[in-house]
Formats: structure tokens, sequence, C-alpha cells
């Protein structure tokens, strides 16, 4: 852990693309402190394969909105969604002059790919890399700015409510297991998803809801626990850990889903919820533990070039997608509700505000279109960065009672038991 003061205009709990895009977006006399869980390069920002998506002219506008409330079974937030598609050119202008790479042609203009749910390609990539690729620049970015601390292997416990609303956050050194406050003028909670409370996810198992557990203790308003979207196909394995994810834009590129038999049961470009469904179908009436994805159909060449990691790992674990059909089945994979925000990213306490999966917007509804989450995350990240500069300083600074932390394992428990509760709750009431 580097040094930690106890005072910083803003408090950002998260390293992923979420904590570090508004980390960027504040201004550079405001003194930031970036906190993470574990190492700062091993968040769900980094394992993100197929891409981001770019609204591609104004003639896209009506087509991206409603491929975007047709996946989220038009729940989704009609504001919400206009403000991701609009900014979402200014955004990947943004993580270009970052230095970002995305695929081009020949021409030096941007090659789109395609994913399930959409009508049309227009999602950017690098290779099956591009959340490594955007997120290790933004690290890189924000390393480079005094005004900014990043300690790595400090978690948030609690926030800090006073009067003046969020006054900051109970923070703990996992080395040292020391527990102490850091109070700011604004708090960000960008702590990702709920993966981590799954057995089986292709989220990083620290990723625990913990945003989410702090949240529910505080009566901060939260929405849609019950909103998990499962990833129709992750390379099957019996050994415990993160499940590996095989990205949508093998099967927009050509690959298809075989049973038992070797035979085709479903369209495998329509959005992750009915595929997904389409697979348990088949594997609860053949009685197998997963399906197959064939990878043939996508040439070799894309594989190896497009697909590079994707191609590796399924090699590794002794199939040659060249060659045969790999094993796949659904796993958890993002989480669409969470502490409810507002255009802003505004959580319903004064100064504290949430961004990235931890948060929900209403962007995706009940179901995320795929490559929205990145865009989603960035982009009200940078809202949020914005609108902290409305808050003047902190004149309050309550106590923390530390001994009451001590137990952390126990408070984790209690906190996953609550989410649980919740998502139950909220799913009868649907
Ligand atoms: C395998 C995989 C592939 C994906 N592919 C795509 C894709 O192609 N396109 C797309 O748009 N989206 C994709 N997603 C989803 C997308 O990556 C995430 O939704 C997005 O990156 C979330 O960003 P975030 O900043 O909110 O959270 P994360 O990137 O997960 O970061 C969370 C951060 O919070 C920290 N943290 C957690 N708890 C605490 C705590 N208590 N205290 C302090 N820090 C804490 C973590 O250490 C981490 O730094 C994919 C996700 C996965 C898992």
């Amino acid at each position: 852990m580097g040094h930690i003061e106890e005072r910083y205009d803003v408090l950002i709990a998260g390293t992923g693309a979420a904590g570090l895009c508004c980390a960027l977006n504040l201004p550079r006399t405001a003194r930031v402190l970036l906190i993470t869980k574990d190492a700062a390069d091993r968040s769900d920002s980094f394992l993100a394969q197929g891409g981001i998506c770019m609204l591609r002219g104004e003639a896209d506008f009506a087509g991206y909105f409603e491929d975007t409330m047709r996946a989220g079974h038009y729940e989704n937030d009609e504001a919400a969604v206009r403000q991701m598609i609009a900014r979402s050119p200014a955004m990947i202008e943004e993580l270009v002059g970052y230095g970002v790479r995305f695929a081009r042609d020949e021409g030096g203009n941007f090659r789109f790919t395609r994913e399930g749910g959409h009508s049309r390609p227009r999602i950017l990539f690098h290779g099956d890399e591009t959340g490594k690729e955007i997120t290790s620049h933004l690290l890189a970015e924000a390393r480079t700015r005094e005004n900014c601390t990043i300690c790595e292997y400090t978690e948030i416990l609690d926030i800090i409510a006073g009067q003046d609303g969020c006054c900051g956050g109970v923070l703990r050194d996992i080395a040292s297991g020391e527990i102490f406050p850091v109070y700011a003028d604004c708090t960000l909670l960008a702590t990702g998803g709920v993966g981590g409370l799954f057995q089986n996810s292709t989220n990083y198992r620290h990723l625990t809801g913990d945003a989410l557990g702090i949240a529910l203790r505080r009566g901060i308003e939260v929405e849609h626990l019950d909103y998990v979207q499962i990833h129709p196909t992750t390379l099957f394995s019996s050994k415990p850990g993160r499940r590996f994810l095989i990205s949508e834009s093998v099967r927009g590129e050509g690959a298809v889903l075989l049973d038992k038999d070797g035979e085709r049961f479903c369209n495998e470009l329509m959005p992750r919820d009915v595929v997904t469904g389409d697979i348990r179908a088949q594997m609860q009436k053949d009685g197998t533990d997963h399906v197959w994805l064939d990878m043939r159909p996508v040439g070799e060449r894309t594989l190896r070039e497009h697909f590079p990691t994707i191609f590796a790992r399924c090699r590794e674990e002794g199939y040659d997608p060249l060659k045969v059909p790999v094993p796949v089945v659904p796993a958890q994979h993002y989480f669409m509700g969470g502490v409810k925000v507002d255009l802003d990213g505004r959580t319903s306490m004064p100064r504290l505000f949430a961004a990235g999966e931890t948060a929900c917007n209403g962007v995706h509804g009940k179901n995320r279109l795929a490559s929205n989450s990145l865009l989603e995350s960035l982009i009200w990240a940078e809202r949020a960065a914005k609108a902290m500069a409305y808050f003047d300083q902190l004149k309050t600074f309550p106590p923390i009672d530390a001994a009451s932390y001590a137990d952390v394992a126990a408070l984790r428990a209690e906190d996953a038991k609550h989410i649980r509760e919740e998502a139950e709750r909220e799913a009868t009431i649907d």
C-alpha cells in the first residue's frame, strides 16, 4: 500500500474502466485517491474481449437505440440509452487520445465487428483483448497524473455518512489489516460486479458486490438486484475458479452451436438471454452438462488474427478450434442491477456517486446488449467526474469506530446474504 493521507478531494473505490475514467476526467487540481482490493490491473475491465460499441453516424442512432432497448426487454431508461449512444463517438475519441488502438482497415478507418443482438456491425475491437487495450492505457495515463494516488490491495469496507452526506470511506489495508478513515468531498463507488458471489462466473473472484453491500447497509437506493446476465458461451471446465469466456463476436463471425449429435439448435445471433435459454433447454433435452461451439466456419485467418487469446486458450485446454468443436456452457457474466444512479452517476446520498457495473442507471434494462458495458462504464464515470465539481468542501468529519469492522469476513458474508435476499425479494415482485 502506498502512503494514504486522511483527506482528499475525491475518493474512488475501484480501478477498472469506471474508476480510472472518473479520475482522468477530474480537474488536475483535484487531489484524488484511487484504491483497489487487488492489483490495479486485475479488474474485469481488463478481461473484456469482444469490444466497445460506437454510434456509426446519425443514420445508425435509431438502430443502435432499438437494439439496446430490444435486448433490455424495453425496460431500459430511454434517456440513459440516448445519453450513452450520443456520447459514444466523443468517448472513443478520448480513448484514442490516451493511445488506445482499435482495429483499422488499410485506409486507416475503424473496422467494426458484430455481436448477438446487434442489427449491424458497430463494435470496435483490438484483437480479442479490447478491455486490456483500453484499461491499460487508462491506468498508464492515471499513473502519470500527479494529482492521482493509486493504492493497491486496499479495500473499502464502508462509507462515512454525516450531515453533509457521504464524507468518504472506511478503508482497510489488506496486508496489515489496518482500518482507517479517508475523508473526501465526493466518493465514487466503482467496485464492479457480483460474479465472485457465484460458483460459475467469468468475473474475477474478488468482485463480490462490495459497494452493493455497503449501499444495503446504509439504506442507499439500489435497483434490480435480480437482473443478472448469464453469458451463453464459456469454456466448459470442471476445474474451480473463473470461467473463460468465448466472446460473442466469435459467433458474430460465423461460429455455430451444436447439440450432442452435432446439429445446430438455435439462432446464435439472438441476445444473450435468448441463446442462454436455448442452450439450457438443449442441455436438458440431451442430458449433457455442455453443448458444442464449432468455430471452424470462422476460418483460420480470422481465428488467429481476431481471436488469438481464445484460440490459444482452447488449445491449452486440449481443443484445437480449427479441427474440433469446443465444449461450452452458460455462466454468470454481468450484473445489470446495482446502486441506483441518475444520468450523472449520483446515488440517493449527497456526495456519493457510483459508476460501472456497480451502478444501475437503467441503460441496460433487463438484459445488456453486447459491448455496451465498457462504454456505459466510461460515460457515467466521466459524467460523475463533471458532476462532482458542484460540491463544496466537507464541513464535518465524523469519526469512525474501526473496531466495529474488525471481522471483515463476517461483514462480507452478511453483505452477501443481504444481496441475495434483496435479489430474491425483487425477483418475486417482478
Ligand atoms: C470475461 C469478460 C469479458 C467481457 N467482455 C466485454 C466486452 O467485450 N465489452 C464490454 O463492453 N464489456 C465486456 N465485459 C464487461 C465489462 O468488462 C465490465 O462490465 C466493465 O469492465 C466493468 O467495469 P468497472 O470499472 O465497473 O468494474 P471492474 O473493471 O470489474 O473493476 C472493479 C474494480 O473494483 C475493485 N474492487 C472491488 N471491490 C473493492 C473493494 N471493496 N474496495 C476497493 N476496490 C474494490 C476491483 O479490484 C477493481 O479494481 C466483459 C466482462 C468479462 C468478465
